[in-house]
């Protein structure tokens, strides 16, 4: 069993340990070595949480000359624990009985620490005041997610991110201790799995109990303040985003800087962006109704003055798909032929639609299908799709089969 160093003492940023063993692997594809020491500092990837990463120095040389030298730092990969035994994935290998230092990368564990302490927060809320559980987590580099196994209303996600909140003002201390077996019995503590072995409890005083065993604040103070950023239905439950600390200060910062330049373009004050955006909004809506009117009166003028002929083929450049078929049956009204539409240009190709009152337009389709590249489908009274052609190659062609 390896000395689990984190467990007590999450604020241990480099350590001494021995190499117990080091066994050349496969990693993502690539040569790596498994490295297991006699103690280790670095928490390893369980519970929905993300391994620690950090680099393991050799401190002296060995005979072996495979190994890393003294004083190069090895690159920790990936940890992970089985039975007990915490395997470092590192990318050289070091020689076993060597002595090492272990440096963690102490921003990425200072940045889990507050994202989960700010869980067990956030769940004991959600369990003392709506009688649910946390039934997933998941705390990785780009983002925090808590699964409840109920839903919430607006407002008391207001409450729950108050309450985490007014836990962290008050600044006490995180109370981490391992109950005897009969202690355990007599406490009302949260738990996501049957456990086994020595137990160690979490707890934050009033607001949550929890067996857990990863790295914690020392005090409420420290998680900074929480933000519960999103919250969606998720297989029955809520799933549930959240931000504490440096993560909820950046993603502020952004939004802030993101509200500014929306600010600068609609001319508005940032409190009076979301009524200047709404704005805009409508008058972008107008001005579509315009347009696709405008269209709509063109295309039928345009579809009238050909729809005499036996043949007759609509060019558009841009329209709406209801003012395409529109025109499309104006000219089916007037001819028993093939009345054609085709929307768009040489460089992009052309959406289309074919319609016959007599005739059957998957033989035409299918013949334009031998010649050019041809998306859609439909019946014999109607095909539509996408043709990637000219439009002289596609008059030729309709010259060619004789529907010019
Ligand atoms: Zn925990």
């Amino acid at each position: 069993m390896t000395v689990l160093l984190y467990d007590r003492d999450a604020y241990m940023t480099d350590f001494i340990a021995s190499v117990f063993s080091c066994e050349p692997i496969k990693y993502s594809g690539k040569d790596a070595f498994d490295i297991v020491l006699d103690e280790t500092a670095f928490f390893p990837e369980q519970g929905g949480q993300d391994s620690d990463s950090g680099t393991i120095t050799p401190l002296s040389s060995c005979d072996d000359n495979t190994s890393a030298d003294p004083g190069q730092a090895v690159n920790v990969l990936h940890v992970s624990i089985k039975a007990g035994i915490i395997h470092h994935i590192c990318d050289k290998p070091i020689s076993e009985g060597t002595r090492v230092k272990g440096d963690i990368c102490w921003e990425q564990r200072f940045d889990r620490m507050q994202q989960h302490s700010g869980e067990h927060l956030v769940s004991g809320t959600v369990h003392r005041f709506f009688g649910a559980d946390n039934v997933g987590f998941h705390l990785s580099a780009r983002e925090v997610t808590l699964d409840f196994n109920t839903t919430f209303e607006e407002k008391d996600i207001a409450f729950i991110e108050d309450t985490v909140n007014r836990a962290i003002y008050e600044n006490f201390e995180t109370h981490i201790f391992f109950p005897s077996d009969e202690e355990l019995k007599t406490l009302d503590y949260r738990s996501k799995k049957e456990l086994t072995g020595q137990v160690r409890i979490v707890e934050y005083p009033g607001y949550d109990m929890c067996a857990c065993c990863a790295p914690h604040v020392k005090r409420t103070g420290e998680i900074g303040s929480i933000r519960i950023v999103a919250a969606e239905h998720f297989k029955g439950g809520t799933r549930m985003w959240i931000e504490c600390g440096k993560r909820s200060l950046i993603s502020a910062r952004t939004q802030l800087s993101d509200a500014r330049a929306i600010s600068r373009i609609t001319s508005a004050k940032i409190s009076e962006i979301v009524p200047a955006v709404e704005k805009i909004s409508d008058a972008l809506k107008d001005a579509r109704f315009k347009l696709v009117k405008f269209e709509r009166d063109s295309i039928l003028a345009l579809a009238d003055e050909i729809r005499a002929e036996q043949n007759p083929i609509l060019w558009i450049d841009a329209c709406d798909q209801d003012n395409l078929r529109l025109g499309v049956n104006t000219l089916v009204s007037g001819t028993d032929g093939y009345c054609s539409a085709f929307c768009g240009n040489d460089n992009d190709g052309y959406r289309f639609i074919i319609a016959s009152s007599s005739k059957d337009c998957r033989e035409l389709a299918n013949k334009m299908k031998t010649r050019f590249e041809i998306r859609g489908g439909g019946s014999p009274d109607m095909v539509q799709g996408t043709i990637k052609a000219t439009r002289g190659d596609i008059a030729v062609f309709y010259t060619e089969v004789g529907i010019d």
